[in-house]
């Protein structure tokens, strides 16, 4: 059977299910993340745009550089993730809206040379 993800944002007013595992998860340590959610580093999950099933209602969008959108809640402002041109087929969302976000095991690190001196690497 399919494993099923559930995740939505902090008020509920965005939800979506991601269906079975997701393409890689890693944590970003550069500013742009930094500064898009006020946490010291993220953790993101890759899943395709056909494993996903959203609720009632979509989260908003701006382009925060050249090609790219990050996603969040129009009512709460939790972001939601993150999309590029790069990567046309997917979607990358944030570890934390999932409901288990343990099920999720960093596996790199993206733009270490930007990691905040006290943040340990989870895959050095
Ligand atoms: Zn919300
Ligand atoms: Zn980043």
């Amino acid at each position: 059977m399919t494993k099923i993800h559930k995740g939505s944002c902090n008020c509920g007013k965005i939800t979506f299910k991601v269906e079975g595992d997701p393409k890689w998860v890693a944590n970003c340590h550069c500013a742009d993340c930094r500064r898009a959610t006020g946490a010291p580093y993220s953790t993101y999950i890759g899943v395709l745009k056909s494993q996903i099933k959203w609720g009632t209602a979509k989260p908003t969008s701006y382009a925060s550089s050249e090609g790219v959108r990050r996603t969040f809640c129009d009512r709460c402002g939790t972001p939601i993730a993150y999309e590029g041109i790069r990567w046309p087929d997917e979607v990358h969302f944030f570890v934390g809206l999932f409901e288990r976000p343990e099920d999720f095991v960093p596996t790199s690190e993206v733009h270490a040379g930007e990691k905040l001196a006290w943040v340990p690497l989870a895959n050095p």
